[in-house]
């Protein structure tokens, strides 16, 4: 791996602003951006399209090891989302995925085949990776580790602003009961569950703005080229 280009892990709950931030700082720093909740909700999508329970574990790990998930990044630095050569960006941010990818992701097998599919596509270093276990499983070596944490009614006012960007309505109290109930799945099960790798810096985004999020860290990312270069 090329000695400059980093690996650049961001977790955190739901909505604490990681995907902003991951794309901005990649873009800044010329690297490819990966949203791992994307491939989540497209093993999702995937699995409701074809009728499979969430609930069916033998079935979804099936379906999940026959998958073609991609990224197609576009000039803006968002990225298109392309599952068997269809782009599913907006499908996957619907309702109906949001409700049960946390229950699709929870799946040993779901979890093996993407984590080989995010490794495989970070061969080169020089990513930006947003998740839930980026720090602690994907890449417990990456040379970047962020936690991102706000409190629940910045993140629901965040989710909604991007809800209603897309066309969709819903009350901020339901945006909360959503966030809260994820997490809550999120933090608890048994694989890969969200939690701050033990080296990873703490950043509490509930009253930066997104310019803040992104130097803080590019900052990281800085000091860390900078030893290797003194070292
Ligand atoms: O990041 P986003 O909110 O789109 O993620 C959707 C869901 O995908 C999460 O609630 C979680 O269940 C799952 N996920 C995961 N591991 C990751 C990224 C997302 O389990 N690395």
């Amino acid at each position: 791996m090329e000695r400059n280009r980093l690996v650049i892990a961001i977790d955190g709950p739901a909505a604490s602003g990681k995907s902003t931030t991951a794309k901005l700082v990649a873009q800044q720093l010329g690297y490819t951006y990966i949203d791992t909740g994307a491939m989540y909700r497209a093993v999702t999508l995937a699995a409701l399209r074809n009728g499979v329970d969430p609930a069916n574990r033998e079935e979804v790990e099936k379906l999940a090891f026959h998958l073609s998930i991609r990224f197609q990044p576009q000039a803006d630095g968002s990225l298109r989302t392309i599952l068997n050569e269809e782009d599913v960006s907006r499908e996957i941010r619907s309702q109906e995925v949001t409700k049960s990818v946390s229950a699709v992701s929870a799946w040993h097998g779901v979890r093996e085949a993407m984590v080989q599919l995010q490794r495989e596509m970070s061969k080169e270093g020089g990513v930006v990776m947003d998740g839930r276990d980026i720090g602690t499983v994907v890449f417990p070596d990456a040379e970047v580790k962020v936690f991102m944490v706000a409190d629940i009614q910045a993140r629901a006012q965040r989710r909604q602003v991007e809800l209603v960007g897309n066309g969709k309505e819903m009350l901020v109290e339901d945006v909360v009961t959503d966030i809260e109930r994820r997490d809550q799945l999120d933090s608890s099960r048994e694989e890969s569950p969200l939690r701050k790798a033990d080296d990873a810096v703490e950043i509490d985004t509930s009253s930066l703005t997104i310019e803040e999020q992104v130097a803080i860290v590019l900052n990281l990312a800085q000091n860390v080229r900078e030893k290797r270069i003194s070292d």
